[in-house]
């Protein structure tokens, strides 16, 4: 007997056909004689659907009511379940986030999770019912409804399964597991069976959609074992687990990309101490998030500042920077969204050189330009045009050794 955690998202749960679908899955686990509870997402398109109204009635809208809005999707597709589950003979009942519960700091609209009791739920799987617990959805400081950002019933069903100390944390999705890269860009990606908590921390931040960023994060940190699965196929899946249970450490495990981030240069900074804590300073008072950064150095006192910040954030940054220009003294911004960062990680990095040289190498092969670099202990990340994802990522897969068998 196992206790486990099963969540499904929301193409899972899109529709009544899909629901009973779900149901059945779960009926699999507990007539196997698991003690299950089951954590879900709202209908496919529904939360964006509730977010739309709130900016739509106002951009500067209360958080808090904001949160009553979009936790409402989670709502929904709990008590569905419940009765599917129930229909088909399983004891089963619904939990909201303030029931259980999931307490959370007062960030409404992206709270963090503080604590979570686990024992009410343990007792009613013990005594043969599955709780079925929405995500996304939690109870802040002032006892109104929070919700964890989006995406977050990944991070509220590794939660749970810390807390109610599960063996593992099932999160069924559209998708059949992990990849090598991305498998519409290369067919012949390979599913990986297992891959390390850090490697899958590196890969999510960088562009690979699979698992949210911050429940990756939490799974490292509680230890909780992550199986990511089709909840439309009978497949093993891929396991995220510490790197100790994978026996042969590939060098470079994943290729990831991303289009999310537009390059800023700012041309002839003069090149002087307290210039980089200015112009980030002000950024971040801007509330923008810089990723990569390069500053050449300055032959005539003064230089070029290259960096990266998301691509929704570029408006907001070119805004902030152009008022202070007369401060900082630069002659121009130069903004390019037509960029990708093409990232490469792998443990085996940290015991093996030449990694980036490969990569460097292969894009060279290519004819593609890199431009800016920046790296971590098991990750390389490029900046290339836009127009070269494809053939990069390929390239590369290719280079690492990581082609499966034609497809
Ligand atoms: N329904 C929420 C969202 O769309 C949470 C989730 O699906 O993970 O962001
Ligand atoms: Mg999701």
């Amino acid at each position: 007997m196992s206790r486990i955690v099963m969540k499904f998202g929301g193409t899972s749960m899109a529709d009544l056909d899909r629901i009973r679908n779900v149901a059945n899955r779960v009926k699999r686990e507990v007539d196997a004689g698991n003690e299950v509870a089951v954590v879900v997402s709202a209908m496919a398109g529904t939360t964006n659907q509730l977010v739309k109204w709130c900016q739509d009635l106002s951009p500067l809208h209360d958080p808090r009511e904001y949160d009553v809005v979009v936790a409402t999707g989670e709502q929904v597709t709990i008590g569905l379940l419940a009765i599917a589950l129930q229909t088909i003979g399983v004891p089963a009942r619904s939990w909201q986030g303030w029931q259980v519960p999931v307490r959370t700091d007062h960030a409404h609209g992206k709270a963090r999770v503080t604590e979570v009791e686990g024992e009410t739920l343990i007792a009613r799987m013990q005594a043969g019912e599955v709780p079925v617990v929405a995500g996304f959805q939690g109870v802040a400081p002032d006892g109104r409804v929070s919700t964890l950002g989006r995406g977050g019933s990944d991070l509220s069903a590794v939660v749970l399964a810390a807390a109610i100390k599960a063996d593992r944390c099932d999160i069924y999705t559209d998708v059949d597991g992990i990849y090598t890269t991305d498998p519409r860009i290369v067919p012949r990606a390979r599913k990986l069976d297992r891959i390390s908590y850090e490697e899958m921390l590196e890969l999510a931040s960088v562009g690979a959609k699979v698992l949210q960023t911050r429940s990756v994060e939490m799974a490292m940190k509680a230890r909780v074992r992550v199986q990511v699965l089709s909840s439309f196929e009978d497949k093993p899946g891929s396991l995220v687990v510490d790197e100790d249970e994978i026996m042969e450490k590939p060098i470079v495990s994943g290729i990831a990309y991303s289009r999310d981030e537009a390059k800023v240069t700012l041309r002839r900074v003069p090149d002087r101490p307290g210039i980089a804590a200015t112009v980030f300073g002000l950024l971040a008072a801007a509330n923008v998030n810089v990723d990569m950064i390069v500053q050449n150095l300055g032959a005539d006192g003064s230089t070029d500042m290259t960096f990266t910040v998301g691509r929704a954030d570029l408006a907001r940054a070119q805004d902030a920077l152009d008022k202070a220009r007369p401060e900082v003294g630069f002659e121009a911004i130069l903004a390019d969204p037509d960029v990708a960062k093409i990232s490469v990680v792998g443990i085996g990095m940290r015991s093996h050189a030449g990694v980036a040289t490969t990569m460097f190498r292969t894009l060279a092969e290519k004819g593609i330009n890199i431009q800016v670099i920046s790296t971590s202990e098991i990750k390389v990340s490029v900046l290339v045009a836009a127009d070269y994802t494809e053939l990069a990522v390929r390239a590369l897969h290719t280079a690492y050794g990581l082609d499966g068998p034609a497809a």
